[in-house]
Order: structure tokens, then sequence, then C-alpha cells
């Protein structure tokens, strides 16, 4: 993986317009989730649940990129700090999954509940929550619920409609369009704590 990074990276050129492009869709995908956010009345402010505990994984390298681009404004000393953390939870999280344990560990950028790279986070930390729709390929369109936090403040309130599938759809062709550009045929999958632990 370390010299398909390096060859990523080393083409920034190329890629740097990819992350406008991104900036754009992520732009399109907070404007709705404030939207949605109104009509329920749902404002997060962090619960025992918080989602930065939930181990989600990331699919492409664009998001990869635009968390690098995010740790990159960081000051060394922080930038080392995270790594270390980062580090640390990769090292918990496969001695928890050696002892067949639940892995419960925080986002390496979560810092006393507040997100250091809030205007980097991937797509799913800017989506999650809300009860919405999916209409995959093959197939029948799924309605999921939101986060027990939001059942338990908001769960009465009439489900608006919410169809991520266009905004999935969105990223998925910016990263096809950007992988062809970069000339990687490889998949991503990862943590936050494995993409920072990768740099
Ligand atoms: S990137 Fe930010 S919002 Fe996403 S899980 Fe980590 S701390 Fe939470």
């Amino acid at each position: 993986m370390n010299a398909l990074i390096d060859k990523i990276i080393s083409q920034e050129e190329k890629y740097s317009v990819f992350l406008q492009r991104l900036e754009l869709i992520f732009n399109k995908m907070d404007n709705k989730y404030n939207e949605l956010c109104e009509y329920y009345g749902f404002y997060c402010t962090g619960c025992e649940d918080n989602c930065c505990f939930t181990r989600f994984y990331h699919h492409t390298f664009a998001e990869y990129l635009y968390m690098k681009k995010g740790l990159d404004t960081l000051a060394p000393a922080n930038r080392k700090e995270i790594a270390q953390k980062a580090l640390s939870i990769c090292r918990q999280t496969s001695e928890l999954e050696k002892s067949g344990l639940p892995v419960h560990l925080p986002c390496p950028l979560n810092y006393d509940g507040m997100c250091v790279l809030y205007a980097y986070r991937p797509m799913i930390c800017r989506l999650h929550g809300i009860p919405h729709e999916l209409a995959l390929p093959g197939r029948e369109r799924k309605i999921n619920p939101g986060c027990d936090e939001f059942n338990a403040k908001c769960g009465s309130k009439k489900y608006m409609k919410f169809d991520r599938t266009h905004l999935y759809a969105e990223l998925a062709g910016l990263e096809s369009s950007m992988k062809k550009e970069l000339n990687i045929s490889e998949r991503i999958k990862m943590t936050i704590a494995q993409m920072i632990s990768s740099l």
C-alpha cells in the first residue's frame, strides 16, 4: 500500500482539481443535512454512543486525499500527536479483534468530542444520524433509520425524504474519474486511523 500511496501523492497537480470538485459535493451534502436537521429540530450535541467511536470504513481515494489535505494544515506537533494516536488505535483495534472483543475506540481526530478536521471529514461523518434512503443497483430501495440519539429526540416526526443515492453516485463518479487520471485500479477501504497511520 505504501508504494501506491506514494504514487498517488506524487501526482498532486493532477488530483487537486478533483478535490475541488469533492468540496462541491461535500457542500451539497452539508446543505441537505442542515436542511433536514432544521426540519426535524435535530442538533447533535454528542451522546454516549458517539458516532466518532464507530469504526466506519471509507472507500474513496478522494476522501483519503482530502483528509491528507486537512492534516497538512496542522502544526507539525499536532500532526505528530494525531499520528501517534492513530497508530495506537490501529494497534489496540488489532489486539481487540484477535481476542474476539468488540472495538469501541475513538477516531484519532476526536478531541473532547470535537472533530479537529471537521471541514475535511469524509462523507459518512457528514451524513450519519438522519433517516435516509438508498436505491443501490440491483437492490430494493431501502429506508434506513436515524441514530439512537435521533430516534430518542426526533423519532416521532414524519420522515422527510432524504435520498442519498445521487450523492453516493456523484462521489463514485468523481472517484472513478480521478483514478483514471492517476492511473490506479486498486480499491481503498480504510478507517480514519488507518488513513492517518499510512501517511
Ligand atoms: S473524522 Fe471527525 S467527524 Fe469523522 S469520526 Fe473522526 S472525529 Fe468524528
